[in-house]
């Protein structure tokens, strides 16, 4: 169910307050740029802001306007306590689950204070008071445009602002590739470049900053890590933790490895298992119905969107993968058209 508590949210963030702008572990360009979008345009409104997610952000966001302000609770717990002992009210950007949080998702779902969401994933929690809660839209950044339409506020838009919405949209929907039929989200797009943003720059800022090792990091992935399974219709990429090591992998160079494997003709679910230290990081990516996000929560105790989904598995990588082989064969009438 979508819930839209724009204007009850609006009233409540008319009074200047210490908020908390959060979002999910493992972040990507929609969650930093929702957050600091959401962010910036707070203190223009007269809050008092704070940024903190659970661990780092990859190095090709880091040209966003405010970004060295957000506080990483993985390298700096003491300050993140702080910011949320601190709010009163603390704000949701890009996930629907205080579990997101990693760590700190204990101490935020303590804390008494109104918690808000700004979300576009399915199944909202309740552990938040407030929730604009829409899957239907590209990303969060969009949907904190919205909010600002809505609040009659878009005066307060500026070029830095139009930026980090910008970022969110075109890196959630894979520079436009899926979650992008709404028309809606071409309208904003051609209103932030009214702001004089330079799409074709950002674009490079974002996706052509490869180091030599994290190109060479999805050569091995392509051509030494990848199992097809054309029957199944599924190809999947599994890294182990000594392939990171080799290429000296920095946090965000798996970014968008999975999508080579869904690049495949016929292809219509790929995976990549990742072996981190104490964990599998998995990624799901689907074509068209194959919802990805029911098989991501149901085997693998993660979720996501219908088409982009993950979990993190405490399970070997061994394991996870063969849990993985084991579940296909249920899916196969599924897997085999999907459009
Ligand atoms: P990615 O594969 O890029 O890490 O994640 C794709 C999407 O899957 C994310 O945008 C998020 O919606 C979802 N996701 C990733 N990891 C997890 C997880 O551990 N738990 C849940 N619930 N969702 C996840
Ligand atoms: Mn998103």
């Amino acid at each position: 169910m979508e819930n839209t508590d724009f204007d009850i949210i609006i009233g409540i963030l008319a009074t200047p307050s210490r908020i908390l702008v959060t979002t999910h572990s493992n972040p990507d360009g929609d969650a930093i740029g929702s957050c600091l979008a959401f962010s910036s345009y707070l203190k223009k409104k007269g809050h008092h802001v704070s940024m903190m997610v659970p661990d780092p952000y990859p190095e090709f966001l880091s040209w966003m306007k405010g970004h060295e302000e957000i506080l990483v609770w993985s390298q700096d717990p003491d300050a993140c306590r702080k910011a949320v002992e601190g709010a009163e009210i603390i704000v949701a950007v890009d996930y629907n689950n205080l579990s997101r949080l990693n760590e700190a998702g204990g101490l935020v779902k303590a804390s008494g204070v109104t918690k808000i969401l700004i979300d576009h994933h399915l199944l909202p929690s309740e552990e938040f008071n407030y929730r604009i809660s829409i899957s239907k839209t590209s990303s969060t950044s969009e949907l904190v445009y919205n909010y600002i339409a809505r609040a009659n506020d878009l005066d307060l838009l500026d070029k830095d602002i139009a930026e980090c919405i910008y970022a969110g949209i075109i890196t959630d929907t894979g520079s436009l590739s899926y979650s992008c039929n709404y028309i809606k989200t071409y309208e904003i797009l051609a209103h932030l470049f009214r702001f004089g943003i330079d799409g074709e720059y950002l674009h490079r800022l974002i996706y052509d900053t490869y180091s030599e090792c994290r190109l060479r990091l999805l050569g091995l992935s392509v051509s030494d890590r990848l199992v097809v399974l054309p029957d199944l219709h599924t190809a999947y990429i599994t890294l182990t933790r000594d392939d990171l090591q080799k290429y000296n992998y920095q946090i965000g160079d798996t970014e968008g490895v999975v999508n080579y494997a869904l690049s495949i003709k016929d292809i219509n679910l790929a995976a990549l298992f990742i072996e981190r230290d104490g964990i599998v990081k998995v990624s799901f990516r689907s074509k068209g119905a194959f919802a990805v996000n029911t098989m991501a929560s149901k085997y693998f105790g993660g979720g996501g969107h219908r088409n982009a989904s993950g979990a993190n598995c405490t399970t070997s990588l061994e394991e996870t993968v063969s849990l993985f082989r084991e579940i296909l064969p249920g899916y196969r009438e599924m897997l085999k058209s999907v459009y």
